[in-house]
């Protein structure tokens, strides 16, 4: 047919980027009628909803790419929320796979990928490769800096102080630093399918701030961290100056 595989991209709930309703996920009847099948006692979610002090939507604990929520309710709707999106995907992936075609996932950066129901370990059961979006200097949805400041930003509007939180969790200072990188490639590290780190080629004015350093310093971090196979993103027809070239030479 012509086609070797389908790429998935938007496979997720909405990020903070998207205000905090968006965030919380979907609630429509066929969402409604898992959380229930689960125990979710959904009453009891509005009720904390209506909470002034949200610091019960905080993780207290990050396990290999999932956080854990102290509060046992808000633990399970994330969880339940992950299965949601991991079936749709298998739904997917089982389609094309049929057709005789290959499936790579577009999914978040690991720091916040189950934020949006991206369950990266269970994801790989179906995939044949996973691209995460390690993106650390875009200013744009998906871009570290971009959700991070989304995130402290709603959370805070809804009585929710959370930062510093995502620095403590992942036990780094700098959510964009090349240590965050490390950090987030390891804890895939037990995927079941080929995890290929994505990161940015090229530079666009306001939006993303790629330069050569960056862009060599981030081969060198995977190189070391034997993530030598990436994705080159987001644009490869965008300003990619001389990086591609410089690329090459390594
Ligand atoms: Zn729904």
């Amino acid at each position: 047919m012509g086609f070797d595989g389908v790429f998935l991209d938007k496979i997720r709930f909405s990020s903070f980027g998207n205000g905090f309703e968006a965030a919380m996920g979907c609630f429509c009847e066929r969402c409604g009628e898992r959380y229930q099948k689960s125990g979710i006692d959904m009453n009891e979610f509005s009720k904390r909803m209506k909470l002034t002090d949200k610091s019960f939507l905080l993780p207290d604990a990050v396990e290999n790419g999932r956080y854990r929520f102290a509060d046992p309710l808000i633990d399970k709707v994330y969880e339940v929320r992950s299965e949601i999106i991991t079936d749709a995907v298998n739904d997917l992936a089982g389609h094309f796979r049929g057709l005789g075609m290959k499936v790579g996932l577009d999914v978040y950066a690991p720091m916040f990928s189950y934020w949006v129901g991206q369950d990266i370990g269970a994801l790989s059961e179906n995939a044949d490769f996973i691209k995460t979006m390690l993106y650390r200097v875009t200013q744009a949805p998906a871009g570290i800096p971009y959700e991070a400041a989304c995130m402290v930003r709603q959370l805070r509007l809804r009585g929710c102080e959370s930062e510093g939180v995502l620095q403590r969790l992942w036990n780094i200072g700098d959510l964009c630093s090349p240590e965050s990188l490390r950090r987030q490639i390891k804890a895939v590290s037990g995927a079941r399918c080929p995890v290929y780190a994505g990161f940015e080629i090229n530079a666009k004015r306001d939006i993303c701030h790629a330069d050569l350093n960056y862009v060599l310093q981030t081969a060198e971090v995977l190189e070391r961290e034997n993530a030598g196979r990436a994705v080159l993103s987001w644009d490869v027809l965008s300003d990619t100056q001389d990086f591609l070239e410089s690329l090459a030479d390594l």
